[in-house]
């Protein structure tokens, strides 16, 4: 099991004119269910379709329409949920929040804000060995994403494209436990990991389908702590919130701009405004979009379309018992059976599809072995072409052969290092490769000793060296190496130039 001992990290702080501010972060991640249906109708939710070819009369909004809701999406929250270890609320309600908006044909979207489907869990969100933060989950509410406006088709005009309207969200809103950007980042890493992990998000940050609003306040050291010994926000600054960040780079950069543009504004007398802004990347500064006081009334009311989800704890169990092994405990088990360090666990298991290709090539072989060779050569090699592991010319299958070959002597780990590039550009069986092209290791002495009797022969002057001084030897077995074109098994050239020169 995953050791829970570790220390929080530092928040960060600000030095300002006035003295030191600290940092206060909560997260509403967006996370669009990896279904094929959308939440209420059967269209699909496929990304990059022609636009508006995915749309029902539901999602139009045609007069008379009625949602139905998906199971599956709502099987997808609940795993989810239990994934953060989160209370799962048996009985959960729909409820409408109206606003007028082109992209969003029924005037209103279908939310849950009074009865969440999952309520409080945590996030063990690690910054380095040891030193981890627990972010707590207060709910995750399931609710319809919007349609798309389009403006940059016509000088015009502007379009819409009803595509994405009606597609499963999952807001997972965090408790203001982060307390710094890289904890931020980090935070959704991990949330990311998860959700990959469970299968109930992709976690395509590019198309959109993981993105957060985030929200940002600054308060002075110590603050924090009544805030926490108390749950009573009036200890925290106002806070802002920036709206859908879809990249890891810029969500870092515009919590840091924001923190010191309130912090300007507190030293200068002034009070922060609690608004939502938007971050432009490209003058790295976040601007007003609406303020606190311009809020609509959104008049949230239950939808009388459907009907309170209730939901039965045997079936809950159920999915529990079908959750995977989720990335704590998956590195944990890495370290404890493979013996690996913790920071090649975290490599290996950053994402799902790496941890399985891995523990395919490590199946009955040398864990360690087959963990260097998949972090160093493998993923060096991808990350150089670009690839990503479901791109890898080479199988788990391929690689897992030339460790074989290793082991059982056939090759030398010089040699597996050509084999592994002849694998990655032209493909083949690993072993009938390094038949075919006489790849195979040199073990019969008899043909390394005389290999090396030649060498002892035409070197006397640097026999007489290396008998003086033994560190020399290697010049020979680095010899015997080019004169088998590097086939001889080392440790078979070290035991020989050993005995030849060595003892003296
Ligand atoms: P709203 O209904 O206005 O969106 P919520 O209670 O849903 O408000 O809070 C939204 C997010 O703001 C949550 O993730 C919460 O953790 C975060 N938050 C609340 N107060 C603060 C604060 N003072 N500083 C930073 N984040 C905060
Ligand atoms: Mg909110």
């Amino acid at each position: 099991m995953l050791d829970l001992t570790f220390t929080e990290p530092k928040p960060k702080t600000i030095a300002g004119a006035t003295g030191d501010w600290e940092l206060v972060i909560g997260l509403e991640v967006h996370a669009q269910v990896a279904s094929n249906a959308k939440l209420f109708s059967g269209a699909s939710t496929t990304f990059g379709a022609e636009p508006n070819s995915n749309v029902s009369f539901v999602d139009a909004a045609m007069p008379g329409m009625l949602p139905v809701i998906n199971e599956y999406c709502v099987e997808q929250a609940v795993r989810t949920g239990l994934g953060l270890k989160a209370d799962i609320n048996l009985f959960s309600a729909f409820d409408r929040k109206n606003y007028f908006y082109p992209d969003l044909p029924q005037g209103y979207q279908i939310s849950q804000l009074y009865h969440p489907i999952v309520g409080e869990g945590e996030v063990l969100v690690e910054m380095e060995p040891g030193v981890a933060r627990i972010v707590r989950v207060e709910r995750i509410h399931l609710e319809q994403d919007a349609g798309k406006s389009v403006h940059d088709m016509d000088p015009n005009m502007s379009f819409v494209d009803l595509n994405r309207t009606g597609v499963a969200l999952m807001e997972i809103v965090s408790r203001p436990d982060i307390r710094g950007p890289e904890e931020a980042a980090a935070y959704v890493t991990k949330i990311r990991q998860i959700l990959r992990y469970l299968g109930t998000c992709d976690g395509n940050m590019q198309n959109g389908n993981l993105r957060a609003d985030v929200n940002v306040s600054v308060c002075r050291p110590g603050d924090y702590e009544k805030y926490q010994a108390t749950q009573d926000f009036d200890h925290l600054g106002t806070r802002c919130e920036i709206k859908n960040m879809n990249s890891m780079r810029f969500m870092q950069a515009a919590i840091e701009h924001e923190a010191r543009r309130q912090i300007a504004i507190l030293e200068d007398g002034g009070s922060v405004d609690q608004e939502t802004r938007l971050y432009d990347p490209d003058k790295n500064e976040t601007r007003s979009m609406r303020s606190k006081e311009e809020a609509q009334d959104y008049r949230y009311f239950p939808c009388p379309d459907l009907l309170p989800l209730e939901i039965e704890q045997a079936w809950v169990d159920e999915i529990a018992a079908g959750l995977p092994e989720l990335p704590d405990a998956k590195k944990a088990r890495f370290v404890a059976d493979y013996g690996m360090t913790d920071y090649d666990a975290g490599v290996l298991t950053a994402d799902v599809t790496d941890a399985a290709f891995f523990e395919d090539v490590a199946k009955g072989r040398n864990g360690k072995l087959a963990a260097n060779w998949v972090i160093n050569d493998l993923f060096g090699r991808l990350k150089k072409a670009e690839l990503s592991i479901s791109d890898s010319p080479i199988s788990a299958e391929q690689l897992g052969g030339i460790l074989d070959l290793m082991a059982s002597d056939a090759i030398s780990g010089k040699i597996a290092k050509e084999l592994f590039e002849i694998v990655w550009t032209e493909g083949g069986d690993p072993a009938k490769i390094v038949e075919e092209r006489g790849m195979k290791q040199v073990t019969d002495t008899g043909a390394i000793e005389a290999a090396l009797d030649k060498i002892i022969a035409d070197n006397p002057a640097q026999v007489e060296k290396a008998k003086a001084n033994p560190k020399l030897a290697g010049w020979f077995v680095g010899q015997v190496m080019k004169a088998t074109g590097g086939k001889a098994n080392p440790k078979a050239v070290n035991q020989l130039v050993g005995k030849k020169l060595g003892g003296a």
